[in-house]
């Protein structure tokens, strides 16, 4: 067992801030690392020390191993947090770390390695006893193979990057008119974004909800559920807006698939904290990927919990074990979370710039986790977020007023965001009831700014 006195945080923005936050209730050092870029950003002002690892592009900073590595050794840092994104799921990098005798604060390279092949992924799922979506078995190498399988399968069918993340390399095909298209596409897409150009095949669902189950692993054969969150409002297959509990899913389904992946992670002898994502439709779960590592939405499961997760991942990484067993889990209220970005509607065109004033929200039930502060210049180099709005209430009605509540003292000036996209989509029926698919916000989109 190893106690850390200094850990490093090899990211920046909300979460770097997130992380020191957590780390400094538990005693821990930080060590912020930041690109020329970055020299006023607000992590490295609130980290213990910084370094800087290299100019603003991320492939020469934020991704830059040796930089990293290097950094630790300067400075001490016994542990590594990634965050999410960035090196947060890249299996060489952790081997690399326990290489030097720096501890990653997540999974073994083993079980990220076996998570990031969504292929594998799909075929320990089935061993483990996690329902799928129905597809091609493994990788489909050709078109003749995807016409085959997909006429099998039946349309519609999406056609998917076995190394996919983030939303791309995915194209459907509705009927076989389109298929040889979008084989195609997707292979190209796939081996512009991640180098390699293998691809699978999946039912298409009609109109399922991304449910996704919070896990986590003490690395000894333990393992707990901490409920789902529903995560369909999406725009490009990314997430938006996200809420805690599903507001489809009853407590008998929650108990149902929260065990069936609390003993998949006890099984495979995972450590610390992952998502296990599904498809949801007419009462079925369908396994799509789980990503091994803290989710940009994970302040909505923490609200609902009253549990920190950042605590709890250094603690496994530590050899420590859970500070809580499955029955201490209690479910308490709702929570949402919206992702604001510093995007310009209607194309969500990436719009950086001098925040000239900024003004959080407060009050009971209301976190702000956002990096910004007045005078801050957001760079153009990196991910447009540039703040989560968590709310939590007594059920899901008083969080949704509290949103409203919240999202009308927020003041971000100086750039364009995507605020005045949530005050319209929360006076949306569909959404006050909770009525909403995968596909609900695309089509809305379409109507209403489109
Ligand atoms: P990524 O790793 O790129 O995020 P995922 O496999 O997690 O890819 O899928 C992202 C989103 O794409 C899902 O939340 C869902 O909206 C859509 N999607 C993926 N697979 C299917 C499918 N079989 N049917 C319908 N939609 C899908």
């Amino acid at each position: 067992m190893a106690h850390f006195d200094k850990i490093l945080i090899a990211n920046r923005g909300e979460i770097a801030l997130r992380i020191i936050r957590g780390a400094r209730e538990m005693g821990i050092k930080t060590v912020a690392v930041h690109s020329t870029a970055d020299v006023d950003a607000m992590h490295v002002r609130m980290a213990d020390e910084s370094v800087c690892i290299g100019p603003p592009s991320s492939t020469d900073s934020y991704l830059s191993i040796p930089a990293i590595i290097a950094a630790c050794e300067i400075t001490g840092a016994q542990a590594v947090h990634p965050g999410y994104g960035f090196l947060s799921e890249n299996a060489q990098f952790v081997q690399i770390l326990e290489d030097h005798d720096i501890t990653f604060i997540g999974p073994s390279a083993e079980h990220i390695r076996m998570m990031g092949d969504k292929i594998t992924a799909k075929e320990t799922a089935i061993n483990l006893g996690i329902p799928v979506v129905p597809g091609s078995e493994g990788g489909v190498p050709d078109v003749a193979t995807a016409r085959q399988v997909a006429a099998e399968m039946g349309y519609p069918v999406i056609v998917k990057a076995t190394a996919g993340g983030g939303g791309r390399g995915m194209k459907v095909a509705q009927t076989e008119a389109d298929i040889d298209t979008a084989f195609a596409t997707a292979r190209t897409e796939s081996k512009a974004a991640f180098g390699n150009d293998e691809v699978y095949i999946e039912k298409y669902l009609q109109k399922p909800r991304h449910i996704e189950v919070q896990v986590f692993g003490d690395g000894q054969g333990g393992g707990v559920h901490l409920a789902e969150r529903d995560c369909s409002l999406q725009r490009r297959h990314q997430k938006v807006f996200e809420e805690a509990p599903g507001p489809s899913i009853t407590p008998e389904e929650r108990a149902r698939i929260g065990g069936i992946c609390a003993n998949a992670i006890g099984e495979m002898g995972y450590r610390g904290a992952g998502t296990i994502e599904f498809l949801y439709e007419d009462g079925e779960f369908y396994f799509i990927e789980m990503n091994t590592r803290l989710q940009v939405e994970h302040p909505v499961t923490e609200a609902i919990f009253g549990v920190d997760l950042v605590r709890e991942q250094i603690r496994v990484a530590e050899g420590l074990p859970l500070s809580f067993g499955q029955d201490d889990l209690v479910l308490n209220g709702h929570a949402i979370e919206i992702r604001i970005n510093a995007e310009r509607l209607p194309n969500f065109a990436p719009c950086p710039g001098k925040i000239t004033q900024y003004h959080a929200p407060g009050g009971l039930g209301v976190r702000m986790d956002s990096a910004l502060y007045d005078g801050y210049s957001i760079p153009p180099y990196y991910d447009s977020l540039i703040g989560k709005l968590i709310v939590h209430g007594r059920d899901r009605p008083e969080a949704l007023a509290r949103l409203n509540r919240a999202l009308g003292e927020l003041i971000v000036d100086g750039v364009e965001t995507t605020v005045p996209l949530f005050h319209e989509l929360l006076a949306e029926e569909d959404i006050q009831t909770g009525n909403y698919n995968i596909h609900w916000l695309e089509r809305w989109l379409d109507e209403n700014l489109g």
